[in-house]
């Protein structure tokens, strides 16, 4: 079994992390509060910050700054973010460090969060001159019927701690040049991360000229955020967590005729057919799988494979599981980083007892590892499971590296399989087969936000917009039109006719 080599001791990582958020612009002192900040790397603190008592003043700050905003040119707001890309350019590496340090990722992983930054800020650049409305005929003589896309006033971003900075960076850089001003509250987890992130996006506020206030950070736990989804000036809370922090968030929201924008837990699926090319398959499922450490949103949770492929299958992805290399995400080589915390690890060992109570065989990983070096530090190895069919155990998401597999006889059973969980947030199926891979993608398909043919269920790219359906929120961030939840919509009617014509013929005369 591969694990690498020794896990660096506390001073090391605090320094690692102090070098990389000082060089982004964080004050020294903000990296030294009373709230210790865990690496998940040793599981020891790097540091620690204090947290925001509440959020009044922010949102008030926010208020304030967005009637200037709100009249800066589309095009110019646009030059902000593009600073700001050029900024997350420069110090891509620091970030990056950050997000090993903070949430485990892999180097690799960790750079393509930040890469993923600077494409969405791209991105948001080339809209800030593309936020287009439609023109349509009126029914009347003289009438000119329109529609305008206006600012919406303070958006309320709340984090997960998987991807720290680049969710912040979706809403953040469209929220922006959309007129919007932004608070960000991240996961309680990664405020390193975020300390920096905000840093950089100051640094590109002030040197143009705007109120440092366009862009506020706010640390605290899910009552902060509570704060935020009840206040009634945050025109819109944009939330990424768990669907329990769904529940909670959305219904705060609705109630006082806020708007949300809701990405919550996914349980994601591949459906592997008898065509399908399987070195291509185990490559898009072990990434899917155990990237991460099982712990993004479109972690590949179960496979759905054909009876007269799924022995087959399941020897090779074994074989490959042995082969992964767990430990330090910051040496090179390493694959598999740790999990956020002791929670993480526990749900994971629970949800393997309860898996094996079901009839489920654990045919690779699962084991804890490191333990010697670093007794704080919860590094698995990722797990695969042989279940008989889809149990009660793999229609909830467990946030670890486990994933089922499960057999199917006919492509319909397969379809229906995928879409039996509550979740809804990525998909894919590995076929040759041109008809299974058009109905998997068909309406009468994989019911998720995300649908995928011959790739995993995770690295999505920005352009398209991301989200999913049921309990994972239906929200969509990012790419394609995901700009027009950011705004409002005003539709214009302007009559130069010197008549009265009423529509649909009514007559009013008086
Ligand atoms: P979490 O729900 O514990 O926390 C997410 C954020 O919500 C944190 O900032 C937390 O402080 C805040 N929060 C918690 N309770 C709250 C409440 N009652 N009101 C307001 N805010 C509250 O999630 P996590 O452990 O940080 O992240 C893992 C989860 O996030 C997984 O379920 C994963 O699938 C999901 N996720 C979804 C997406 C997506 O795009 N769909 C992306 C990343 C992560």
């Amino acid at each position: 079994m591969a694990t690498s080599a020794s896990i660096p001791g506390a001073e090391v990582l605090t320094l690692r992390a102090r070098t990389a958020a000082e060089r982004c612009g964080v004050q020294p002192g903000a990296l030294s509060g009373s709230r210790p900040v865990f690496s998940p790397v040793n599981g020891l603190p790097m540091g620690g910050v204090e947290w925001s008592p509440e959020i009044e003043d922010a949102v008030a700050r926010s208020r304030a700054a967005f009637l200037e905003w709100r009249r800066v040119p589309a095009p110019a707001r646009g030059a902000v973010v593009k600073r700001l890309g050029a900024l997350l350019t420069g110090h891509k590496s620091d970030l990056a460090t950050l997000v090993s340090l903070e949430a485990g990722k892999i180097t690799s992983e960790a750079l393509g969060e930040v890469q993923e930054m600077i494409d969405v800020c791209d991105f948001a650049v080339g809209l800030s001159r593309q936020l287009y409305g439609h023109t349509m005929t009126s029914e009347r003589p003289g009438h000119r019927l329109s529609e305008t896309w206006h600012p919406l006033g303070v958006v309320g971003v709340i984090s997960a701690f998987n991807f720290p900075v680049a969710v912040w960076s979706w809403n953040t850089a469209l929220a922006l040049v959309c007129g919007d001003t932004v608070i960000w509250k991240p996961s309680e987890k990664t405020p390193f991360t975020a300390l920096a992130a905000n840093a950089l996006l100051r640094q590109a506020l002030v040197e143009h000229g705007h109120p440092e206030y366009v862009a506020q950070l706010v640390l605290g736990d899910g009552e902060l955020g509570e704060q935020l989804a009840g206040h009634p000036d945050v025109a819109l809370v944009s939330a990424t967590g768990s669907t329990r922090m769904g529940r909670e968030v959305g219904p705060r929201v609705a109630q006082r005729f806020g708007r949300s924008l809701l990405e919550l837990g996914g349980n994601n699926a591949a459906v592997i057919t008898p065509s399908a090319d399987l070195d291509l398959a185990v490559r898009g499922i072990v990434f899917s799988a155990a990237g991460t450490a099982g712990q993004r949103c479109t972690t590949m949770r179960r496979v759905i494979a054909h009876h007269s492929i799924i022995d087959e299958l399941t020897d090779r992805l074994a074989a490959v599981y042995e082969r992964l290399r767990v430990g330090d995400p910051t040496t090179d080589g390493t694959l598999v980083g740790p999990l956020i915390d002791a929670s993480s690890s526990s749900a994971m060992s629970k949800a393997l007892q309860e898996a094996q109570e079901q009839g489920g065989t654990v045919i690779a990983g699962g084991t804890r590892e490191l333990e010697n070096q670093a007794p704080e530090a919860h590094y698995r190895r990722p797990a695969l499971v042989r279940l008989p069919e889809q149990t009660p155990i793999v229609y909830a998401e467990t946030f670890a590296p486990i994933l089922y597999l499960l057999p199917y006889d006919d492509f319909a059973d397969a379809i229906a399989m995928n879409n039996a969980v509550p979740q809804g947030l990525s998909s894919s199926v590995f076929t040759r087969e041109v008809a299974e891979a058009e109905l998997f993608t068909s309406a009468e398909g994989s019911d998720c936000g995300i649908v995928n043919v011959n790739i995993g269920t995770s690295g999505a790219e920005i352009g398209g917009a991301f989200g999913g359906e049921k309990e994972t929120g239906g929200g969509r961030e990012s790419g394609s039109d995901a700009w027009r939840a950011y705004m409002r919509r005003a539709t214009n009617t302007v009559n130069y006719s010197g008549e009265l014509p009423l529509a649909q013929g009514v007559d009013f005369s008086v």
